[in-house]
C-alpha cells in the first residue's frame, strides 16, 4: 500500500487511514490481526538490530505487535502527537502514565472529579507509594493555580468531568503548570480528539480510555496515550515490563471503531445537544448538566477549546429517588448500564455506578445529587430518543 501523508488532513479522514501502511500484507485493505505472540528472525543479525531499537521490528507481542501499532497511530495522527502507545484498559493507561513519572516524595496536583478509578490511584495507591497528592475542587481555577505553583511534578487534568460535565480552563491550567516546572497529563476520554486537542492546548500527554469513544461500540476494552517521543519511551518501557499490553484483537476492533469515529461522535453531539435542550425546557426536571448550554458554568471556556460538546449528558429529577426509579425503568431504547460512548443510548446513576463507593457527604461536595442520571447519548434517530425520553417523564 502507498504510505499515506495525513499531515494537512481533516480528522474523518486520518481516522480512517491513519495507521494503514506497509502492515497491509499481501494487498489486504482491512487492518490484519496479527495474533503471533512471537516473531521470527532468519538472521541473527537483524534481530539484534531490532532488539537494540536500530531497525524497526517486532519481537514480543508484550511489547510491540503490528496490529496494535495500527491502532496506536490512529490514535496518534488524531491527537497530532509525535508519538502513541497503548494499554489493555484506560486504567492502565492511567496507572501506568502516573507510575512512569511519580515517585517517592514527588508531588502530584489533581481535581476531585477525576474518573473515579482515578480517584482511587489518587487517594489510595499513590500515598501508599509515597507520592504527596492534591485534589483541589475543579471549579477553583485559582486554587488550581495556588497548588501547581508550590511545585510539583505533574498536573493531571480531565475535562468534561464525570458526571457533571465541569469544563476547567486547559490553557489557562496548562501555561500556570509549565510555568511551575509540571508536566500536564490530560484524560480527553469525554471529549475525544473530534472535540478537543489538549496537545494543541499546551498538555504534554494526552489519554483515552479507548473502551469509551475510540471504540465505539462497549465490544472492546483499551487505553492509549499520546505526546512527545521521549516522554511516550518512557512510559512504553513501564508498561513493556509492568504488562499491560493490548491484545491484537480489541486492536483490531478499536482500530475498525476510531474509522467511524468522527461520524458517531459529530452525531452524538448534536443529539447530546437536543436532548439537553428538551430537558432543560421540561418541567419536571430540576438542572441539566451539558458545557453546550448557555446555562452550564463552563459554556463560554468549552466553546472556546471545544470544536463540539460530546455525547455525555446529566440531569436530576425534580422529586425522590422513587422518580428516577420510575424514569428509568420506563425507558425502552437506553440500556441501564455503566460505561459511556457507545452507539446506543445508556443510562447510568452515578450513586450507584461511577461513585458508588463515595458516601452521601463526599457525593454532595462534588455536586452529585442522589436523583442525578447520567446519559450516554448514542446515534439513534434523535426524534426516537425524545420520544422515548417523553413516555417515560410521563410516567413519573
Ligand atoms: N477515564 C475516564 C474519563 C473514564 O470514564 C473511564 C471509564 O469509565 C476510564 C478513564 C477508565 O477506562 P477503562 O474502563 O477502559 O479502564
Amino acid at each position: 500500500m502507498k504510505n499515506k501523508n495525513l499531515q494537512n488532513k481533516k480528522q474523518g479522514t486520518k481516522a480512517v487511514w491513519g495507521g494503514q501502511s506497509e502492515l497491509f500484507y499481501k494487498g489486504a485493505t482491512i487492518v490484519p490481526i496479527v495474533n503471533s505472540v512471537t516473531f521470527e528472525y532468519n538472521d541473527i543479525d537483524e534481530w539484534i538490530d531490532v532488539a537494540d531499537g536500530k531497525k524497526e521490528g517486532y519481537i514480543y507481542s508484550r511489547n510491540k505487535n503490528p496490529t496494535v501499532a495500527v491502532f496506536e497511530e490512529q490514535v496518534r495522527v488524531l491527537e497530532n502527537a509525535e508519538a502513541a502507545t497503548s494499554f489493555s484498559t484506560g486504567m492502565a493507561a492511567i496507572s501506568n502514565t502516573l507510575s512512569t513519572f511519580l515517585e517517592q516524595g514527588e508531588r502530584v496536583v489533581s481535581i476531585k472529579d477525576t474518573y473515579g478509578g482515578t480517584s482511587i490511584i489518587f487517594l489510595e495507591f499513590l500515598p501508599k507509594c509515597g507520592v504527596e497528592v492534591t485534589l483541589c475542587d475543579t471549579s477553583d481555577h485559582e486554587k488550581i493555580e495556588e497548588e501547581v505553583k508550590k511545585g510539583c511534578k505533574v498536573l493531571y487534568l480531565e475535562s468534561p468531568t464525570n458526571p457533571t460535565l465541569k469544563i476547567l480552563d486547559l490553557a489557562r491550567l496548562i501555561k500556570v503548570a509549565h510555568e511551575a516546572g509540571a508536566m500536564v497529563v490530560v484524560d480527553n476520554t469525554f471529549a475525544t480528539p473530534i472535540n478537543q486537542q489538549p496537545l494543541a492546548l499546551g498538555a504534554d500527554l494526552v489519554l483515552h480510555s479507548a473502551t469509551k469513544y475510540l471504540g465505539g461500540h462497549s465490544d472492546a476494552m483499551g487505553g492509549v496515550v499520546c505526546g512527545k517521543k521521549d516522554l511516550i519511551q518512557q512510559i512504553f518501557h513501564y508498561r513493556e515490563i509492568n504488562g499491560a499490553s493490548l491484545h491484537a484483537n480489541s486492536a483490531s476492533v478499536l482500530s475498525r471503531g476510531i474509522s467511524t469515529l468522527e461520524l458517531r461522535v459529530l452525531r452524538q453531539n448534536e443529539n447530546a445537544m437536543k436532548l439537553a435542550e428538551y430537558l432543560e425546557n421540561h418541567q419536571k426536571i430540576e438542572k441539566v448538566f451539558y458545557p453546550g448550554l448557555e446555562s452550564h458554568p463552563g459554556h463560554k471556556i468549552a466553546k472556546s477549546q471545544m470544536s463540539g460538546f460530546g455525547g455525555v449528558l446529566s440531569f436530576s429529577l425534580k422529586g425522590g429517588f422513587d422518580n428516577v426509579k420510575t424514569f428509568i425503568n420506563n425507558l425502552e431504547f437506553a440500556h441501564l448500564a455503566a460505561s459511556l460512548g457507545s452507539v446506543s443510548t445508556l443510562i447510568g446513576i452515578p450513586k450507584v455506578t461511577s461513585h458508588v463507593e463515595a458516601t452521601d457527604e463526599e457525593r454532595r461536595q462534588l455536586g452529585i445529587p442522589e436523583n442525578l442520571i447520567r446519559c450516554s447519548v448514542g446515534i439513534e434517530n434523535i426524534e426516537d430518543v425524545l420520544d422515548d425520553f417523553e413516555r417515560a417523564l410521563a410516567k413519573v
